[in-house]
């Protein structure tokens, strides 16, 4: 199809590099698992029972993503711009109603991501009953490091961390997800038929907080791989 059929160039295929490959990972849709570390629960002031609650997701727009290295422009509407380091599972087979026990079958492979959040924007919205939409589905606010290739590989434990201008802010350990990566895809999969390219990031663990103009992330997943932003000038 020429480009003249369409009214204005269309915006580009997101993807991400790949470790070993020279292809890129197309990226179709980006996940995100709301409160899935008890302990930052906790710190957001609304704990999880998993005797009685069900994961809860948002999403954000795959234009959003930015790669690892890059420096981003502190975002407009906040004055708590904030990051959540989390393990990003990708989707690499297709699949809808998942059972738990076949979910390893969807994995391609893991990579690090920053879910960042204008914070103060996500809880004027969670008081009032508003979508999240401008707290955390934010231009450059989705980051992702390169992919990982690890088909089949359930990741079932490795250390969480991430740094700010050198020093400690999160660490945890993926053995600390209230959800785990396969009661994940179990769940997601009852909502959405899961394609390859989908990026699912896991949720964060404690230790959340601002960012400043200048400020330098380094985080990792031990067994993953590693992630870097730089907090660039208010926009
Ligand atoms: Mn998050």
């Amino acid at each position: 199809m020429s480009t003249s059929h369409y009214l204005w160039t269309p915006p580009a295929v997101p993807s991400v590099p790949v470790r070993g490959r020279a292809e890129r990972a197309p990226v179709n849709r980006l996940f995100f698992v709301g409160r899935n570390y008890h302990a930052h629960a906790v710190e957001m002031g609304r704990p999880v029972d998993k005797s009685v609650e069900v994961p809860f997701y948002f999403t954000k727009s795959p234009s959003s993503l930015v790669e690892s290295g890059a420096t981003v422009p502190y975002p407009s509407g906040t004055r708590d711009y904030q990051y959540e380091m989390e393990l990003v599972l990708v989707v690499g087979k297709p699949g809808f109603r998942v059972a738990a026990a076949d979910a390893h079958e969807l994995i391609y492979g893991y990579a690090c991501g920053l879910d960042m959040t204008r914070r103060d924007l996500q809880l004027v919205a969670r008081e009032k009953g508003r979508p999240w939409d401008l707290g955390k589905d934010i231009e450059q606010g989705a980051v992702i490091s390169e992919v990982v290739p690890m088909p089949g590989v359930v990741i079932e434990h490795g250390e969480v961390v991430l740094t700010v201008n050198g020093q400690l802010r999160q660490r945890s350990d993926v053995d600390k997800l209230i959800w785990n990566i396969r009661e994940l895809i179990a769940d997601l999969s009852q909502y959405y038929h899961l394609q390859p390219g989908d990026l699912i990031y896991t949720g964060t663990p404690e230790g959340v907080g601002p960012v400043q103009p200048g400020d330098r992330l380094e985080g990792s997943v031990a067994g993953v791989g590693e992630i870097v932003l730089q907090i660039g000038a208010a926009e």
